[in-house]
């Protein structure tokens, strides 16, 4: 009998999981789980704890649900992609596996382990079958008319849409039971390794697909219809916050996007339905651009030029942006919600990468560093995408010289203060007004416990946007 394996990665979820329910497709074949936990790999990577910790969770969830299915999962401990690679072909010899199945992983060091993989199954006598199945259109499906990689994002969008719509997509169910079961115990799963404590409180994050899945339910049943009008004020919480789970794959693109059409069907489309539809779109652009300018991530700016900057190196300067002390609240705030719960809200994001890059004008790449070690929807194409965004190093990025004003930013998008206070208590007792610029009109002795803004706006911003001038000059 024929024996197929699944080699779970970033894709811990039983429904619409391609390569799962491939796996399961012939009803008189045994199939196997397998997962591995690579620590140097992910240090190499720089993947946060508290992402490790959410995936362990995960884990466990996925096993239960596997367990149902008549699938056992496998746990390995591997160093890194290497020793996986040998781990990999030893255990299909040993459990006699016919075919692997797996989900396609579009960065480099991924691609090159299951290039390298296949070739060593392949001399094993054992079959691979790799699926697309990260994002809504697969991501060599969308090309300009002469065959190229796009780099801006509005035609991309037009495209995307225009496929899904000529096209269609199929949101999978989870295979049926497994009749011809195995005798296999599934592992029991770690709840930390070395390496990789979390310091978040991770009841905020339930995890699994069913979570999941509810999360979605939930933001499809109303918040969505707002999520125009509400999406750039972080104290409304009015975004999914789903991305933890799209990152590790408890929750498919395809999930999301049908979950919003089905909305559109029921209330009528709106701003909201089309705006949030905007944003996987977003997500789906940047792992078409890993794909296409794969230098991105190799710590290249994808507007080479631009990594003729003189970036700042200043230790001590970064370290009150990563601490949430550098003067300028709405950016301290943003940083110590990364801190304390692993995430940060969209126009957050930009601004504290914005601040990083264009007040201090310190290194994109450091930042981008920090988040992905922070983050526990870290993710590769879109962290990089954001960040090159934010530092006008990227494709279709912020133009070099239309610079965020931080606290035009709070005034704007935090006008009550709220948000500010929820991370800031010591400046919680401050009205309105005042709470954007606590130290403007001189009133410094109010404040015994904030620090003054680390630099002027205006001068740090127009030093930067020489350096950017120089660079066109060059
Ligand atoms: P929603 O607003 O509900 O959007 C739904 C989904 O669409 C998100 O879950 C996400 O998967 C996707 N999405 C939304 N906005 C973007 C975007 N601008 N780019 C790509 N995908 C998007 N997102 C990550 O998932 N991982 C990261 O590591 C990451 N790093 C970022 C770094 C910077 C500097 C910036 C500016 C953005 C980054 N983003 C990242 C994108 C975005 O900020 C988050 O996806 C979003 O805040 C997640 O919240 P949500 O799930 O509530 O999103």
């Amino acid at each position: 009998m024929n024996r197929h394996l699944i080699w779970f990665r970033n894709d811990l979820r039983t429904i619409d999981n391609s390569a799962l329910f491939m796996a399961c497709q012939d009803p008189d074949v045994q199939v196997m789980a397998l997962y591995f936990i690579t620590p140097q790999q992910w240090q190499q990577h720089h993947v946060a704890g508290c992402r490790v910790e959410f995936e362990l969770n995960t884990l466990r969830q996925l096993s239960l649900d596997l367990q149902q299915l008549g699938i056992p999962l496998t746990v390995l401990t591997t160093a890194n992609f290497d020793s996986q690679i040998t781990d990999l072909a030893t255990f299909c010899q040993q459990q006699q596996i016919t075919d692997v199945f797996y989900n396609k992983q579009y960065e480099v060091n991924e691609k090159h382990r299951d290039m390298e993989a296949e070739q060593k199954l392949q001399r094993q006598k054992i079959d691979c079958h790799a699926f697309d199945d990260q994002c809504v259109v697969a991501p060599r499906k969308i090309l300009t008319q002469d065959g190229r990689f796009y780099s801006v994002f509005t035609p991309f969008k037009k495209a995307w849409l225009n496929h899904t719509q000529l096209y269609g997509f199929k949101v999978l169910p989870a295979p049926t039971v497994k009749t011809h079961k195995l005798n296999l115990q599934p592992s029991n799963i770690p709840h930390h390794i070395a390496g990789f404590t979390s310091h978040i409180d991770l009841s905020y994050w339930p995890a699994g697909e069913h979570a999941a899945l509810q999360r979605l339910t939930n933001f499809c049943q109303s918040d969505i219809d707002n999520y125009k009008a509400l999406r750039d004020f972080p104290a409304s919480n009015s975004t999914s916050q789903l991305s933890p789970y799209l990152a590790i794959g408890a929750i498919s693109a395809r999930q999301c996007y049908q979950a919003a059409l089905n909305r559109a069907h029921s209330q009528g489309y709106n701003q909201g339905i089309e705006h949030w539809i905007s944003e996987l779109v977003w997500r789906e652009f940047y792992k078409h651009i890993l794909i296409g300018f794969d230098y991105v991530s190799k710590h290249k700016a994808f507007k080479q030029e631009t990594d003729a900057l003189p970036w700042r190196h200043d230790k001590d300067d970064f370290e009150r942006w990563c601490q949430g002390k550098t003067g300028f609240p709405l950016v301290d705030a943003a940083m110590r919600q990364l801190n304390t719960i692993g995430w940060m809200h969209n126009r957050l994001r930009m601004v504290a990468a914005m601040f990083l890059t264009k007040d201090l004008f310190i290194d994109w790449r450091w930042g981008e560093r920090y988040f992905m070690e922070h983050l526990i929807d870290g993710d590769l194409a879109a962290n990089n995408g954001g960040w090159q965004w934010s530092a006008s190093t990227g494709n279709d990025a912020a133009p070099y010289f239309r610079i965020f004003n931080p606290t035009r930013q709070s005034e704007k998008f935090d006008p009550e203060g709220d948000f500010i206070r929820q991370y800031l208590p010591e400046l919680a007792h401050l009205d309105k007004h005042t709470i954007h610029e606590p130290y403007a009109n001189n009133q410094q002795h109010l404040f015994l416990d904030y620090p003054p803004p680390m630099v002027n706006h205006r001068q740090a911003t127009q030093d930067t946007v020489k350096h950017f001038q120089q660079l066109k000059h060059n």
